[in-house]
């Protein structure tokens, strides 16, 4: 990684259309932004409701997951551009914050910042709470610190629930994406 660079965490979701071909095409245009470093298995994972239930939205089809580890120099907002802008590319279109999405692509971590402005909080807010999300990162990223709870990735992981983890389930070792 160069001095300018930092290494930035991606989550990459997808509930409707082609979701495999959807992720594969979402890391297709990160690595044209950024040198995707790593990319972790590919998982189906059950739809987390508002309230934090996997219950709550079992009317909306599953989710496939992955994260990504990037290392870019663009801002942590000038980012974001680029994610909003991918998913429109891959048909996202404004829609209810808990509808199903063909994509959905959310800065998890971006090295040591910490962001909060109306558009991005970073680390992202939800992060200690998500299977979906710990269980991928892990596999990347187990050692890492969040700047804020002072907790590694995999010790996050290791306090989730059985109930959480059981709407996890891995699909693909890595290297999917390339398949
Ligand atoms: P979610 O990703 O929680 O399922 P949405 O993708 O619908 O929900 O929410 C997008 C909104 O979240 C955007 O308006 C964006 O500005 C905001 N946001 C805040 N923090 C982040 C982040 N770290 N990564 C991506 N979007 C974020
Ligand atoms: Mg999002």
């Amino acid at each position: 990684m160069s001095a300018d660079e930092e290494a930035v965490y991606l989550g990459l979701g997808a509930n409707l259309g082609n979701r495999a071909a959807n992720l594969r095409m979402a890391l297709r245009y990160m690595s044209s932004l950024a040198r995707v470093d790593a990319v972790s298995s590919l998982y189906e994972t059950v739809p987390v409701g508002s309230n934090g239930s996997p219950e709550a939205s079992q009317d909306q089809p599953s989710f496939y997951n992955a994260v990504c580890r990037i290392a870019t120099g663009l801002s942590p907002e000038a980012l974001l551009d680029y994610l909003e802008r991918v998913e429109f590319e891959i048909g996202r279109r404004p829609a209810p914050h808990w509808a199903a999405r063909p994509v959905d692509l959310d800065v998890l971590l971006y090295g040591e910042r910490v962001v909060e402005t109306d558009r991005l909080g970073v680390p992202h807010l939800r992060l200690a709470e998500r299977a979906f999300v710990l269980v991928p990162l892990a596999e990347i990223a187990a050692d890492v610190r969040h700047p804020v709870l002072g907790r590694t990735i995999g010790e996050m992981l290791a306090s989730l629930d059985e109930p959480e983890l059981a709407g996890v389930t891995r699909l693909e070792p890595p290297g999917w994406e390339r398949t």
